[in-house]
């Protein structure tokens, strides 16, 4: 006889709605629910009902991996680790995974969608096998997240680095940006709502040598920059709704060699950067797949509730 296999659950918990698995692997799903975001309670309360319905056919989850929409804390040693912060969605201000999950009576590490989603790419999608990677989704928002040896990187709390400065010229782009604390930090002047307002459609309207690209993948390589001299990545993915747009990767990989000016020139850095600032593979699963590993890193580590 092997050793028994234990069976995971993973939460993705978008703004819209939850995903929750159950799954052996991150690339072993067994059984999966979606799940619409109302209020924490409610949806909780489906959240729960899916690992009954698992806990039946499979046996109860040995550890639970979230990801999910913030501001959450993810800072282990806090007191409200786990926790939803400060938010405009309505009831989900202070709603806790930890006290939520409590009856599953699992080890549950939690942490950031774009975190999560990174960490699904680096585990079994455009990352795997690397040891350093970055992983950045432009949409809504931009946000970026590093992973090193499975883990994701943070400080005191995750990193924010949808809200760099790249440099503005006022004539090119009088766009003044939209991010509520900054203007026209990189969120303002870069992410899908801006574009919306500054040209009145989304990027996919546009052909890939019009201004509208190259405006975008310029601001984008600052952030590819910021990456690469901060962490040095064996590789960075490149996700969100904003990147599906023709054309703009091949240009952000060329924005992104004409700032490094050179320097770096070597090893991943070498070339045209096609196999360095590349597209997730994962699609909607990266989330999930992210939400497994973490559960797997619970399990390993023996968080406790
Ligand atoms: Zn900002």
């Amino acid at each position: 006889m092997g050793a028994e296999r234990k069976i995971l659950g993973a939460i993705e918990a978008g703004g819209t709605k939850f995903v929750c698995a159950a799954a052996f692997a991150p690339d072993q799903i067994v059984k999966s629910a979606t799940i619409p975001t109302t209020y924490p309670d409610e949806t909780f309360s489906g959240v729960l009902s899916f690992f009954d319905s698992v806990a039946t056919e499979h046996g109860g989850v040995a550890s639970v991996g979230v990801a999910s929409f913030g501001p959450i804390d993810i800072d282990i040693k806090s007191t409200s680790y786990g926790s939803i912060l400060k938010t405009t969605k309505p009831g989900w201000a202070g709603a806790s995974f930890l006290e939520a999950l409590a009856p599953l009576r699992a080890p549950l590490l939690a942490d950031t969608d774009v975190n999560g989603a990174g960490l699904g790419e680096a585990t079994a999608g455009a990352g795997q096998g690397l040891r350093t990677i970055a992983y950045v989704t432009v949409g809504t928002g931009i946000g970026a997240g590093v992973i090193k040896n499975g883990v994701s990187q943070c400080g005191f709390t995750h990193y924010e680095l949808g809200h760099i400065r790249p440099p503005h010229d006022q004539r090119r782009d009088p766009f003044t940006g939209c991010c509520s604390f900054h203007g026209d930090c990189l969120e303002g002047l870069a992410s899908g709502p801006t574009i919306m307002d500054r040209w009145g459609a989304n990027l996919s309207a546009f052909p890939p040598d019009h201004e509208a690209i190259s405006l975008e993948a310029e601001y984008l390589s600052h952030l590819a920059l910021n990456l690469i001299l901060g962490h040095m990545p064996e590789r960075i993915i490149f996700g969100g709704g904003v990147m599906k747009a023709p054309g703009l990767l091949a240009r952000l990989r060329r924005e992104t060699k004409i700032l490094l000016s050179g320097y770096m020139d070597a090893g991943p850095l070498d070339g045209d950067l096609s196999d360095y600032i590349v597209p997730p593979m994962l699609g909607d699963l990266a989330g999930v797949t992210g939400a497994i590993a973490l559960a797997q890193r619970a399990l390993r580590e023996g968080m406790r509730l």
